[in-house]
């Protein structure tokens, strides 16, 4: 069953991953910053920091509330005696099954977030940021957020991965998503094939909609179904074309109003 802390620890999460995040991240984009034009205090950032609070202080804890709700009626849905077999293998195989599938389940649905006019009316609100840095991550519309979380977690919470298991590798997806959005330049020589980067991730946030790049932990799913974007250097412009900045209320609102002509 998941169950979720009281608010005076939701607090403390929150503020405090805020403060770790930033004395992690700002002192590596000070020091490896992709764009050194680029300040820390840029254009939007108090947008972005209500979508970090709107998501940490409340949306993330609803999903959580509603698993807990449904937990036990989705794990009826695969035969105990598979979960059983799932369950008995070792931890890295565990892991290592987990990370195969979320990534393979992500990039076939992050493709479809940018296909689908209907899944796109939420996910362009992440692709508004025109400065990407690692508070631009939390950029994203809470029902955006809901469908990737989904799709990363419930088919593996489903099959009878270990909630332990599970837990460590959605921390690691959380600090790794805030890591390929940050103003970080980092070369990682051979490993750029098979682990994923800001340089990668940018390419991702150019201002055309079908931007390839759409799996994040490794491009290895980009490589072999042929949306693997690597030009060698970050790009000039990020954003969508034709949008303007916004509140985050706004962006909040906007999936649900009338298509502008
Ligand atoms: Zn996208
Ligand atoms: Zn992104």
């Amino acid at each position: 069953m998941v169950s979720i802390p009281d608010y005076t620890r939701i607090l403390f999460f929150s503020f405090g991953g805020l403060l770790l995040f930033g004395l992690i991240f700002i002192p590596m984009e000070r020091t490896f910053p992709a764009y050194p034009n680029q300040n820390i205090i840029r254009p939007r950032w108090r947008t972005d920091l209500l979508f970090y609070l709107g998501q940490n202080l409340f949306w993330s804890w609803l999903v959580l509330w509603i698993l807990g709700q449904f937990g036990t009626w989705l794990q009826a849905l695969v035969p105990i005696s598979f979960q059983r077999t799932i369950q008995e293998q070792n931890y890295f195989l565990q892991v290592t099954e987990v990370v195969i599938l979320s990534d393979l389940l992500i990039y076939w649905a992050h493709r479809w977030q940018h296909s689908w006019s209907f899944l796109w009316r939420f996910h362009k609100t992440h692709h508004t940021a025109e400065h990407l840095d690692w508070l631009a991550a939390y950029r994203e519309h809470p029902l955006d957020t809901v469908f990737t979380v989904g799709v990363i977690n419930l088919p593996a919470f489903c099959l009878g991965f270990p909630l332990e298991t599970l837990a460590g590798f959605i921390a690691f997806r959380g600090l790794w998503a805030v890591y390929i959005h940050s103003n970080v330049s980092l070369p990682i020589g051979p490993l750029k094939w098979v682990i994923g980067s800001p340089e990668l991730h940018h390419w991702h946030h150019v201002k055309e909609r079908n931007c390839g790049n759409y799996a994040n932990l490794s491009p290895l799913m980009d490589l072999l179904f042929g949306t693997h974007v690597a030009p060698g250097h970050f790009p000039d412009e990020l954003g969508v074309n034709g949008e303007g900045p916004k509140s985050y209320w706004y962006y909040l609102i906007e999936p649900f109003l009338p298509k502008r002509k």
